[in-house]
This record gives C-alpha cells, sequence and structure tokens, in this order.
C-alpha cells in the first residue's frame, strides 16, 4: 500500500490519541536515581501511550470534537481498529503496554501510562493530552503502542512513526525521535517481527506531520504499529500472551539502548 493509503487508512482506523494533565513527579534523587547495571534505567522517566481507550465508540460526541494537534485541530481520538475476529485495538495496546511498563520498572525507570483502564465506560485521553504527557514531567521518551488496521490483502508488519522536522513544534525533538525509531525498528526486526510490506516503503520507518501526539511532544517520541490487525497473521501473534510478550521485550531493549 502507498504512503498515502496507509496514512487514509491510519486516519480512518487507527488515530492517535493523546494525553495530558502531568502528575506531579519528584525525579528520583541522585541516590535512588544512580544507574547500576541491574538498573541501567534508575532515574530515567518513560511514558507509555496505550492507544485508543476502549470505549471511545460509546462517546462519538466526544471523541470527535477537536482539540489542538500542533499548528492545527484534530478530532479528540477514534475508535481503533480490531482483528477480523473482534479483538480490539485497545486491548492490545493496553496488554502490551502494561507487560513494557512492568520491564522498564524491573530496569528502575519511572513509568506513567497516558491512560490506566481499559474499559467500555471509559473514553481519550485526547491526542493533545497523550501528545503533552511526558512533558511537564521531563520524561526522557515517550512511546505511543498501536495496531493497524490496513484493509489490504496481504499488508503486514510493523512500522514505526517519527515526527517530521516542523518549526516550532518538533524542531527541537525529530533527530532524537528519529534515532529512537531505528533502533526500535532494529529491536522489532531482532525479535522476528516483519517489517511492514505496504507502509511507507517498506523500511518499517515513516515520518509523519500530522499526528498531535507526536506533534505536541517535547521529549523524543515515537508512535509503533507493530501490526496490521486486519492481517490474519499478525493477527495471530497480536492475539497471543507469546506474541505481546514478544513485542514488549523487543521495545524494552530498544529503550534500554536509546536511553543507554
Ligand atoms: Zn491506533
Amino acid at each position: 500500500m502507498n504512503r498515502i493509503l496507509a496514512a487514509l487508512t491510519a486516519t480512518a482506523l487507527c488515530l492517535p490519541l493523546g494525553l495530558g494533565v502531568a502528575p506531579a513527579h519528584a525525579q528520583p534523587s541522585g541516590l535512588t536515581g544512580e544507574r547500576t547495571a541491574a538498573e541501567p534505567l534508575a532515574g530515567r522517566v518513560v511514558v507509555i501511550d496505550p492507544g485508543h481507550q476502549l470505549g471511545n465508540h460509546n462517546y462519538p460526541r466526544k471523541i470527535n470534537r477537536l482539540v489542538p494537534a500542533g499548528g492545527f485541530r484534530k478530532p479528540c481520538n477514534s475508535t481503533g481498529t480490531e482483528t477480523r475476529g473482534g479483538f480490539p485495538e485497545a486491548t492490545f495496546a493496553w496488554r502490551v503496554s502494561r507487560v513494557l511498563a512492568g520491564r522498564l520498572r524491573a530496569q528502575g525507570a519511572h513509568v506513567v501510562l497516558t491512560r490506566t483502564s481499559n474499559r467500555q465506560d471509559r473514553w481519550g485521553p485526547c491526542v493533545d493530552e497523550r501528545g503533552r504527557k511526558g512533558n511537564r514531567i521531563g520524561a526522557d521518551l515517550k512511546i505511543s503502542i498501536h495496531g493497524d488496521g490496513a484493509d489490504v490483502r496481504g499488508a503486514h508488519g510493523f512500522h514505526v512513526i517519527a515526527p517530521t522536522d516542523r518549526k516550532k513544534w518538533t524542531h527541537d525533538i525529530y533527530p532524537a525521535s528519529r534515532r529512537l525509531a531505528k533502533i526500535e525498528r532494529s529491536a522489532l526486526r531482532a525479535a522476528g517481527v516483519p517489517v511492514a510490506n505496504y507502509a511507507a516503503g517498506g523500511d518499517g520507518l515513516d515520518y509523519r506531520g500530522d499526528l498531535g501526539t507526536l506533534n505536541l511532544s517535547d521529549v523524543p517520541t515515537v508512535m509503533v504499529e507493530l501490526g496490521n490487525m486486519r492481517n490474519v497473521r499478525d493477527a495471530h501473534r497480536m492475539t497471543s500472551r507469546k506474541g505481546r510478550a514478544a513485542y514488549a521485550r523487543a521495545l524494552a531493549s530498544g529503550v534500554i539502548s536509546f536511553l543507554g
């Protein structure tokens, strides 16, 4: 699938979200923040954005409200996609995020999630909130987790999206974000996850200026589309505990490489 089609698909099915009121966070002191071989992420702050809330489809008015997205406005959020068997992207992203958070915390990181539940009676948070989530807490990076929904025969695999260079928005973070994107691509490849054969020229990387989740971040950020949920083979990986653990393990190793 070409880039335009990929973008349209993402827009229709898998719009990025955002969340945002930063909780008070005390930076770890030198004492507790000391990095060791056992805790290489001690003192580091990582924001994980687990895609769309499960209940978004129940709140169309709230979800369609326009919010700032980096020099323009966009709907607050979208419903996300699902497998052909009905497994929601929201639940996939939530479960991968929880495993990833656990792995990073075990390495000493302070981890903040943009949503703390996966429920039918909740919605959002909006893309502006998600985009800014790492800013006030001085996060070291923010990673947004999604599954794609490309209804194109044979389209499968993962891709990593980094922000384009946009003056006054992403100019300060786009180089580091690209570095993070390349590191995460390598980590997912090393884990045996196939690179997308339909997005961004097939090299597993895409650069976009239309995503509030990326545009509003003041810290290095990427969005990962870990697979195409409409593809049977990808769906098999994404709906299995083992598959999700493999995604989380790869993403965690990427975070450690980036921050190391
Ligand atoms: Zn999505």
